[in-house]
C-alpha cells in the first residue's frame, strides 16, 4: 500500500488538500488530528479520565471511530457522531495540553498504525503533525506542508464564525503542538511543499505529482 505522510502547522490547508488528493487518487484519507479532538471532546463532555492512564486503558475507554472515506467524512464516540462537535474553539483550545501526554501519543500511534493497516485502499493519506516523523516515518511519499503565517491565519479566519480571534485559534495551538513535535521544519528525506504562493488547486495537484513520482 502506498502512504503519503502529510505533516502541518494549523491552517496549512492540510485537511482540505489532502481529502482532494486521495479522491482524486482514489486513496484513503485518515485526518489525525480529529482523535486527539475527539479524545478532547470525550474528556470535556463525556467524563473520560486521562490523567494517570496507560494508553492500553485509553484505548479501552475511548470508543473511537472514524471514516477513511474522502467522500463521506465522519468521527464518532461511541453512537455519538462528533464530526462538528470537535471543532469548536472549546476543543481547539483545550488539544495541545492532552496531546503533549506521552500515554495519549502512544495511544494515538497504536490507533492510526491500526486503522491504515485495516485500509482496503491501494495507498492511503495520513495527514497530522508526527506523521512524516513518528508514526510513518517510512512512507513511501513524506510531505511538510506549510504556507506564511499571514496566510495561514488568513485562511484559518474564512472558516471560523466572525468574530473569532484566529491568532489566539492558530498561533498559540502551534505554539504549543510544536513544543511536543517538531512540524515547523522538514525532517531529512521530508518534501517541503509550500503553499503560500499557490491556490487550492495548484496545491492539490502539487501533491499529487509528488506521489506519482514515487
Ligand atoms: O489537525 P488538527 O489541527 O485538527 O489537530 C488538532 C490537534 O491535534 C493539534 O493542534 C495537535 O495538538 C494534535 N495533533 C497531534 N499530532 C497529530 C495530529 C494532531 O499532536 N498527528
Amino acid at each position: 500500500m502506498h502512504i503519503v505522510a502529510i505533516d502541518g502547522p494549523a491552517g496549512s490547508g492540510k485537511s482540505s488538500v489532502s481529502k482532494a488528493c486521495a479522491k482524486a487518487l482514489g486513496f484513503g484519507y485518515l485526518d489525525t488530528g480529529a482523535g486527539y479532538r475527539a479524545l478532547t471532546f470525550a474528556v470535556q463532555n463525556l467524563g473520560l479520565k486521562i490523567a494517570y492512564q496507560s494508553a492500553e486503558q485509553i484505548s479501552h475507554n475511548f470508543d473511537y471511530a472514524i471514516s477513511q472515506d474522502p467522500d463521506n467524512y465522519w468521527v464518532k464516540v461511541g453512537n455519538l457522531d462528533v464530526t462538528y462537535e470537535i471543532r469548536t474553539p472549546e476543543v481547539g483550545s483545550g488539544v495541545s495540553e492532552f496531546a503533549g501526554l506521552p500515554q495519549v501519543r502512544q495511544y494515538m500511534l497504536t490507533l492510526t498504525k491500526g486503522l491504515v493497516q485495516a485500509s482496503d485502499r491501494p495507498g492511503i493519506i495520513v495527514e497530522g503533525r508526527d506523521i512524516t516523523t513518528k508514526v510513518f516515518p517510512d512512507a513511501k511519499t513524506r510531505i511538510l506542508l506549510t504556507a506564511s503565517e499571514e496566510v495561514r491565519l488568513g485562511r484559518r479566519s474564512a472558516e471560523l464564525p466572525e468574530g473569532t480571534i484566529v491568532a489566539d485559534q492558530v498561533t498559540r495551538r502551534d505554539q504549543n503542538d510544536s513544543k511536543v513535535v517538531d512540524f515547523l521544519a522538514p525532517a531529512e528525506g521530508v518534501i517541503l511543499v509550500d503553499s503560500s504562493e499557490l491556490d487550492f488547486d495548484q496545491t492539490v495537484r502539487a501533491v499529487i505529482a509528488l506521489v506519482a513520482n514515487k
